[in-house]
């Protein structure tokens, strides 16, 4: 006789069934297309993924029947593209476990939120001595910033190591937290390694050493895992929608509503004002602080889509088909004793997203990446915007081959026999 679930059993939902791949890639009308005469392998989801009809419909039918500016008019057409534009903000919001959509700031994308953090957050908090505590494994658009207010203040960046298995070597992470820590900031997975940073592990090393504020670049972990920002215990959360299936031109930043409410605009104009003189200005509450001028309303609209289509296709499900295509592809590429896969050896301490980079003997990764298009199959060559990552693996640049919702193990088969074919035209 087996023993009566616990009630936690009992209210756990059964596990997701498994994708119909098949049937979810009809979504994607550009799933159908040809490249050079061969069906498209689309592998460069980590750059940006592909949308779905209903997103591209959602961005059509604003244009097409109410669009209108957001917050200005009292006319139907403004109130309801307003509407819509706000409802996007709380379905965006809910989405990532924000406890409030006044806690979720339009951008254009993870670029301009780390901007505006590092510019309205940090800036201000930051002189000379003090320090920006990033990782090694950190996109140009998670160390830029920094490097721009860390001039301005006299404050300096530094970097907690990456170990030769591509983790975060938490330990040195742990040590390099000191009293002149006020910003740290981190990938929640890297896009060039795919390595999964226990974000939640790292946020409670920061608040047992320090008042650093705990910085999330999550652009390529929220298309491909649940994420809480709650539950994660950081300060604020980036991302963009064009790689979460959404629009371009749209992201969002999720911040504590005190630490936004404290921090001064980023940009001044209209839409982020109560009252102004010549002499000065007063500023609405956030979010809309730090929306000036008019918002990308279609685009939020359809990152909002995005979101709900994202949701129904199911979080867990999505993650359990990524991690077999991982799987897949790992499996295979360790039978081709000419490619060299990076920070992915088995064992290592954290887990890894669907993205891999790997190098061929003899090969320019720009090469491979054209013989793997003459086949139609798109990955992306280079260094990824992470060059001291590259520069610490000893590379100057990676074939990269990252995973969506909609990717097969044919596909995979494909990308393998294009390898193959790289290896017969270089020997
Ligand atoms: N952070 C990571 C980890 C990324 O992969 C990217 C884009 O590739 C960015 C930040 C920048 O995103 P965006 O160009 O959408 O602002």
């Amino acid at each position: 006789m087996t023993a009566p679930a616990s009630l936690a059993e009992r209210e756990r939902p059964a596990a997701a069934a498994a994708l119909d791949v098949d049937r979810l890639r009809e979504s994607f009308p550009i799933l159908d297309r040809e490249v050079h005469g061969h069906p498209l392998v689309y592998l460069d989801n980590a750059a940006s993924a592909q949308r779905p009809e209903v997103v591209i419909d959602a961005v059509s039918d604003c244009y097409r029947t109410y669009y209108a500016n957001a917050h200005r008019g009292v006319h139907a057409l403004s109130e309801q593209s307003t509407d819509a534009y706000e409802a996007a903000r709380g379905k965006v919001a809910r989405f990532i476990g924000a406890p409030s959509s006044g806690e979720l700031v339009f951008t254009r994308g993870t670029t301009e939120s780390l901007n505006l953090v590092a510019r309205s957050c940090a800036r201000p908090r930051l002189g000379e001595g003090d320090e920006v505590l990033l990782t090694g494994m950190e996109h140009h658009s998670n160390i830029v910033p920094w490097q721009l207010v860390c001039e301005e203040t006299g404050a300096r960046v530094r970097a907690a190591p990456v170990t030769d298995d591509g983790d975060l070597d938490l330990d040195e992470l742990a040590e390099m937290i000191g009293e002149r820590t006020k910003v740290v900031a981190l990938a929640h997975v890297s896009n060039a390694l795919g390595t999964v940073n226990d974000v939640a592990a790292v946020a409670r090393l920061v608040r047992e050493r320090s008042n650093a504020a705990v910085v999330v670049d999550g652009a390529q972990a929220v298309p491909h895992m649940e994420v809480d920002v709650s539950a994660l215990g950081c300060d604020f959360y980036a991302f963009s929608g064009h790689k979460m299936y959404g629009p371009g031109g749209i992201g969002a930043l999720w911040g504590r509503a005190e630490l936004l409410a404290s921090m001064p605009p980023y940009h001044g104009g209209g839409a982020m004002i109560t009252r102004v003189t010549f002499e000065r200005s007063e500023y609405t509450a956030p979010p809309h602080r730090f929306e000036a001028g008019t918002p990308a309303i279609a685009p939020a609209i359809g990152l909002g889509v995005a979101v709900s289509f994202l949701e129904s296709v199911g979080l867990e499900r999505i993650e359990r088909h990524e991690q077999e295509l991982l799987s897949h592809t790992l499996e295979q590429l360790n039978d081709l004793p000419w490619v060299r896969v990076l920070g992915h050896a088995p064992g290592a301490g954290s887990a890894r997203a669907a993205v891999v980079s790997l190098v061929i003997d003899g090969s320019h990764p720009h090469d491979v990446a054209t013989i793997l298009d003459e086949q139609g199959i798109a990955i992306r060559a280079g260094h990824h915007c992470a060059q001291p990552l590259m520069e610490a693996l000893g590379v100057p640049a990676t074939v990269r081959v990252s995973f969506g919702m909609y990717n097969t193990h044919e596909e995979v088969d494909r990308l393998i026999l294009g390898l193959h074919e790289v290896r017969r035209i270089f020997g």
